[in-house]
């Protein structure tokens, strides 16, 4: 260490080095246990027809509410249970609570049959050539029809992904699932994985949309975007969208999907429900306003 730091520095530098690893064994600790003891939950956001705000769809996004921390975030926490081996029990816990939930949302007429739920994959999950015959299995359990079911992942995925990752993304596919690239456009990796993989969608990432209206480097990264999507045959959804300013920029450029903020954060799931209620009586109250003028 150099002199200019000092004795004083170097032992602060130790002790909250020493904090840190502390308080990373005590939340791998604590959650090993989480989901016994139904600690986790999963919030849904809506993914919704950008210019109506009609849901299209949903992501389930888990919750982790420790007994004395209160809400720890999923960036937080499931980096851990990447690291420590639980991403397998977490996700598939999760899988299953979105899947049932669903079904439920489908029988009882809270979302359309061509609604979908959209479900985030750690890389470690698609390094196990059981997952699709799993999922199968949950569909039919469920009965869940796979197009109302999208797993969304980082595009590291497909470029670090090995042949077992290939054939796992394949036979997702194949059994009719939507698989969608997340935040998509923050990797640096060259797009040919696009074409080479089974994708059938992007997530454009919420650092292209905040610009929107302010920037127009942006505006051109999210019109490629559009193009090229377009030119694959991509779907595409907008992440992070906070205002009407991004909203409008969307749709100028033929983005027709979005979510964020703007028409609802993740929510449990008796507020999803009233959410979908409030917007559908909100774009009936309009139709009617529109046939009476
Ligand atoms: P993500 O998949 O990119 O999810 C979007 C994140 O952006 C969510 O954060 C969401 O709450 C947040 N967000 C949505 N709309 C807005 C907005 O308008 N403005 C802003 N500022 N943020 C918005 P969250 O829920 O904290 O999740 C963080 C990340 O944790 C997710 O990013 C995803 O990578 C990961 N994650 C969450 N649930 C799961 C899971 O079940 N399995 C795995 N493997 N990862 C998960
Ligand atoms: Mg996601
Ligand atoms: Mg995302
Ligand atoms: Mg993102």
């Amino acid at each position: 260490r150099s002199k200019a730091e000092g004795p004083g520095r170097s032992t602060l530098f130790d002790v909250s080095m020493h904090n840190r690893v502390r308080e990373r064994i005590e939340l791998e600790a604590a959650l090993r246990t989480a989901l016994a003891r139904g600690e986790l939950r999963v919030a849904y956001q809506p993914i919704v027809n950008l210019e109506t705000g009609q849901p299209l769809g949903a992501e389930a996004l888990v919750r982790w509410e420790h007994p004395e921390r209160g809400n720890i975030s999923p960036a937080t926490f499931i980096p851990i249970a990447e690291d420590a081996g639980l991403i397998g029990s977490i996700g598939t816990w999760v899988r299953n609570q979105a899947m049932s939930q669903l079904a439920r949302w489908r029988a009882d007429g809270t979302v359309a049959d061509d609604f979908y739920l959209s479900v985030n994959v750690s890389p470690r999950q698609l390094t196990d050539a059981n997952l699709p015959l799993i999922v199968s299995a949950e569909l039919l359990r469920y009965g869940v029809p796979a197009g109302a079911l999208a797993l969304e992942m980082t595009e590291s995925v497909m470029v670090d992904g090995s042949s077992v990752t290939s054939q796992v993304l394949f036979e997702l596919r194949e059994l009719g699932l939507r698989l969608l690239v997340d935040d998509f456009g923050t990797g640096f990796s060259a797009l040919g994985y696009l074409r080479r993989f089974p994708v059938t969608g992007v997530k454009i990432d919420r650092s292209f949309v905040s610009g929107l209206g302010e920037s127009v480097e942006d505006e051109e990264i999210v019109r490629a975007v559009v193009a090229m999507s377009r030119a694959l045959g991509l779907s595409i959804v907008a992440e992070g969208v906070e205002t009407p300013t991004q909203r409008d920029a969307l749709a100028a450029v033929g983005v027709r999907q979005g979510q964020g903020w703007l028409w609802g954060r993740a929510m449990a799931p008796d507020e999803f429900v009233a959410s979908v209620r409030a917007v559908a009586s909100a774009i009936n109250r309009d139709q009617l306003a529109a046939g009476n003028s």
